[in-house]
């Protein structure tokens, strides 16, 4: 159990997933039944994956697969390797892929799996044959029309054309849909690889549009410059707006002129360190990007970025959570308390799970609609599930002045789910 400095208990993370539904259920009126369903997975299968080790060895690794809700389709979510990932973790996660993909209108469930594991303590040899050995060993459970699973925390495209390949091997013949987010050469799409940023520079500008005017010339800060942060500094610049702070855990970069992201990307790139980048103010602090003056602030790092203690400091009227969980409840309580709009986690970042539809839909018909094609079906849709939350948070907040964007994007995601368990008699 975790506590905190005073040795209070704090809540799991999956106890805070269940507070979130529970929130969710009333706030959106549903029956308890929905809450009952949604609270518990529909299945969990907990596997041993042997691997000889290069030192002769045997090593034996636990794995899951949570396979919370299949409702509205397929379960689909991601495999993370981490060494201190929990079952009751990734149950949270599963949960959280349900009402994410929900929201997201996509036709799939929520699932998630995970290895407890350092992928980072495994040589090249050893990370294939456990990711063989987990495919192996859930083969039975998986497929493309009964869970699809994708990358996570620590698992790659590398890592996805191994389980893609072991996968065809068990079937005895090539399954391309049963897993996203492969390499391009193997069925995969290039949008992947900037799909969640490109997704938040997109949502980055409708909520420009409504609440700030428009997009072009805002200023724009990002905490963060790993796959998500880089990629939402590209692609907002290329959509008008001008990048003016950037961090990594080297530190920050601040230019009120605006950052060229081409030049920092290349930096980060060959040097590891965003820091390295030649012009701009430096700043020692990473989560400096939340605190400079910006019209919209970005934090795509890590969770519980934004909390009680610095939440004063931050200046922007647009949040975008590019990250999972940046913002604490507290935080964002007093951030609405001053007229800021937080658009949450589910609804910004979900440009990778989107995509990942994308290209299951493209290897379920063996064809590619090719990079500027899906990526202008990945900007519709994700422009439009902005909207649908929009309409409804206004809709909400007419009525009730302490609803939230978040809260919002939950009740339209507990609906779809609400409306397809009833019409399959599960409530
Ligand atoms: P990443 O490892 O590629 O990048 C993380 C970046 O954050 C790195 O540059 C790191 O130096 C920096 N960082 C870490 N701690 C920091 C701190 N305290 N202050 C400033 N910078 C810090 O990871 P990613 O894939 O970009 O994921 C980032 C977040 O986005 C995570 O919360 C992840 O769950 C979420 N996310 C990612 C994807 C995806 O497709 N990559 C999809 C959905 C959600």
């Amino acid at each position: 159990m975790q506590r905190d400095r005073a040795g209070r208990a704090l809540a799991s993370f999956l106890e805070n997933v269940l507070e979130i539904l529970r929130r969710g259920v009333k706030l959106g009126g549903f029956p308890e039944p929905l809450y009952k369903q949604l609270s518990r997975p529909e299945r969990i299968v907990i596997v041993k994956i042997p691997v000889r080790m290069d030192d002769g060895r045997l090593e034996v690794f636990e794995g899951y697969r949570v396979q919370h809700n299949s409702a509205l389709g397929p379960y689909k979510g991601g495999i993370r390797f981490h060494p201190e990932v929990t079952l009751e973790d990734d149950v949270a996660l599963a949960t959280l892929m349900t009402l994410k993909n929900s929201l997201a209108g996509l036709p799939y469930g929520g699932g998630k799996g995970a290895v407890r594991v350092n992928p980072r303590e495994l040589s090249v040899r050893e990370l294939e044959e456990l990711s063989r050995g987990y495919v192996r060993a859930l083969a039975p459970v998986l497929g493309e029309q009964v869970d699809i699973p994708a990358p996570d925390v620590g698992t790659d495209p590398q890592v996805m054309a191994w389980m893609v390949d072991e996968y065809s091997k068990v079937l005895g013949r090539n399954v391309p849909a049963a897993f996203t987010a492969k390499p391009p050469v193997l069925w995969g799409n290039p949008v992947r690889e900037y799909a969640t940023g490109f997704g938040c520079a997109v949502i980055s500008r409708e909520a420009a549009e409504k609440y700030l005017g428009g997009f072009r010339g805002c200023s724009l800060a990002i905490q963060g410059f790993g796959n998500t942060g880089q990629w939402h500094a590209y692609w907002a610049a290329k959509l008008g707006a001008k990048v003016v702070a950037v961090s990594d855990t080297s530190g920050a970069v601040y230019d009120p002129e605006g950052i060229d992201v081409e030049r920092a990307i290349e930096v980060k790139r060959k040097t590891g360190k965003v820091t390295n980048y030649p012009e701009g103010e430096k700043l020692r602090d990473p989560q400096a990007p939340l605190y400079v003056d910006a019209d919209i602030v970005a934090p795509d790092a890590i969770e519980n970025q934004i909390t009680v203690e610095n939440v004063d400091k931050v200046k922007a009227k647009i949040i975008v959570e590019g990250a999972n969980g940046p913002t604490t409840p507290e935080a964002e309580k007093k951030l609405y308390e001053r007229g800021v709009v937080v658009i949450p986690d589910i609804l910004a970042n979900a440009g990778g799970v989107v995509m990942s539809y994308l290209e299951w839909v493209e290897n379920l018909q063996w064809y590619s609609w090719g990079e500027e094609e899906t990526r202008a079906r990945l900007e519709r849709i994700m422009m439009n599930n902005f909207q649908r939350v929009y309409e409804r948070y206004e809709e909400l907040r007419s009525r009730r002045s302490d609803v939230t964007f978040r809260d919002a994007a939950l009740v339209i995601s507990l609906q779809r789910l609400y409306e397809a368990m009833k019409v399959r008699g599960w409530l």
